[in-house]
């Protein structure tokens, strides 16, 4: 620890610079923090015209998040407004919105530019914008979120589709779906929440399913306005409600998919099992959704009423393979056309962008687009090593799909802010990752994943160009007590 004291350098003359970049969850905690430690040089870059991020983009029809409401909230900021168990996308929105204006955040956002360029040279970072804009600044965080680049599937004639055709997470809202045939491609989260919302506005609906999912039924009951106001007067019942949902997630999902052999994961897997034996009626199209793979393999999906929406009279599950996309429909391989006024895409995104498309020049001039080159990577999934002073929230490896990714920003911004403060303090003014630490918790990480419930043998976007998970693959717990407190030994100091 000797090497930790402020010893030739002393604290830095001028306010530390941050540029956080991106204004969703993540970038606006980093707001909130940043004024809470005393820092007030920063500008959050906002890409987007409005806050939010993926509760900004992700507008489609029964959009909801499959994290309690009252814990998929900053826990800092409890509301008690919350409509339902699990909130819809629009109030999450109109929650962040809020938390931006009442923390007073709108005169540190420069909206509408884009980051495109990031630069190491002298002990700072030059941020170049799309506008021309420039920036020098000592410290990067970047909150540039995970689901972000929408993935358009490799479809034959996708582009000769007569009608309106667009991915989950750019939804056209100019489109009327009453009285049409709606065609969705894709089972996952987004596709199931599709289904439901718009099966009873739609003339036909057509899944065209890949793979079969595992659906675990959970009830979404609203909040009696005398549960709300029992909220207002009283907001140590959220912070109880709070710790017992924590509790509940953790012990009965974030800790069980990281250990394939768990009772409890066993226990997950009944609960789907009877949902889609008790639920489907009708044994050929029971056949059809049983998955052929295990529950929690890919992230799980979570609905209360897919298998109702399903079995709709308007509605068909297909699940022969796509031929190719034609003027008036989807042709499937067996010959037959689906005939469609409407086609959405709901297929899931690249998981493996982060900060990019920002051309990031680290010290030495090596570029991020290199050094992932070909998977990305990051110390506690935090930190890059030759990428002095930049850190990232909700970056590689970390707890995604697992957790609140609130909660686990916060985490890592407390622990992100430790090393900051060593900069602050003059203790040194360049943190790096070091190459062995990050070595180290790639080999540790490797292992730990052969564990998981997500190498049993499915297909999903957990899984890396290896096959390797990309998520966290031990407790919520250990992540936690990591996150408590940095092991200053794996990074170097610089002055
Ligand atoms: P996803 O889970 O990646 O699902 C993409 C779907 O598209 C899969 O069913 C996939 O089939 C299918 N697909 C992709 N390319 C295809 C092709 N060429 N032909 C046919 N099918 C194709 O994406 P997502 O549903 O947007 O969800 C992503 C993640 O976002 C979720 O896992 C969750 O973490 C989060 N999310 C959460 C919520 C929530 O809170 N409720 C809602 C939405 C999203 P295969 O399975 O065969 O690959």
């Amino acid at each position: 620890m000797a090497a930790l004291e402020p010893k030739a350098y002393s604290a830095p003359d001028k306010p530390l610079r941050f540029a956080v970049i991106g204004a969703g969850m993540a970038g606006i905690l980093c707001g909130i923090k940043l004024r809470e430690a005393g820092f007030d040089h920063f500008t959050i870059y906002e890409k987007a015209d409005r806050v939010g991020g993926t509760w900004r983009e992700n507008t489609y029809p029964g959009i909801a998040c499959d994290v309690p409401a009252h814990l998929y909230s900053y826990s800092f900021a409890p509301n008690p407004e919350w409509s339902h168990r699990f909130a819809p996308g629009d109030e999450i929105q109109a929650y962040f919105e809020t938390i931006t204006r009442d923390y007073g955040l709108g005169r540190y956002i420069r909206f509408g530019d884009a980051v495109t360029r990031l630069r190491y040279a002298g002990g700072k970072w030059n941020l170049e914008t799309a506008k021309g804009h420039r920036d020098t600044v000592d410290i990067v965080l970047a909150a540039t979120g995970v689901l972000h680049h929408p993935r358009m599937p490799e479809i034959e004639g996708l582009d000769t589709f007569a009608g309106p055709c667009f991915h989950s997470a750019r939804w056209d809202h100019g489109v009327s779906l009453e009285g049409r045939r709606v065609g969705i491609v894709g089972t996952g989260s987004s596709a199931v929440q599709i289904v439901s919302a718009i099966v009873k506005r739609v003339r036909r609906l057509v899944l065209f399913q890949r793979t079969a999912q595992w659906i675990l039924p959970q009830e979404n009951p609203p909040y009696s306005e005398a549960e709300k106001e029992e909220f207002r007067r009283n907001p140590r019942r959220i912070y109880e409600l709070r710790e017992q949902l924590a509790q509940g997630f953790v012990e009965h999902f974030s800790n069980v998919v990281v250990d394939a052999d768990s009772p409890q994961l066993r226990l997950l897997e009944a609960m789907c099992l009877a949902n889609l034996e008790n639920n489907v009626n009708d044994p050929e199209l029971r056949e059809k959704l049983r998955p052929r793979y295990r529950a929690g393999c890919k992230r799980l999906v979570v609905s209360p009423d897919f298998y109702q929406a399903i079995q709709s009279p308007n509605a068909e599950l297909v699940t022969e393979a796509i031929a190719r996309v034609e003027p008036r429909g989807v042709r499937t391989k067996d010959g037959r056309l689906h005939e469609l006024d409407v086609l959405v895409l709901a297929t899931g995104f690249h998981v493996d962008r982060f900060l990019r498309p920002i051309e990031v020049i680290g010290r030495g001039e090596k570029l991020l687009d290199d050094v992932w080159n070909p998977r990305p990577y990051a110390y506690l999934s935090v930190a890059i090593p030759d990428f002095p002073n930049l850190f990232l929230l909700n970056g590689p490896n970390g707890p995604v799909g697992n957790f609140s990714l609130i909660d686990v920003a916060e985490l890592q911004l407390a622990y992100i802010l430790q090393l900051v403060e060593l900069i602050r303090a003059g203790v040194c003014r360049e943190i790096t990752a070091t190459h062995e630490a990050t070595a180290r918790f790639e080999k540790d990480r490797a292992e730990a994943a052969k564990k998981t419930v997500w190498v049993t043998g499915c297909q999903s976007w957990y899984l890396d160009d290896r096959g390797l998970p990309m998520a966290w693959p031990w407790t919520f717990d250990r992540f936690r007590k990591v996150m408590a407190r940095p092991t200053f030994e794996d990074y170097a100091l610089a002055l």
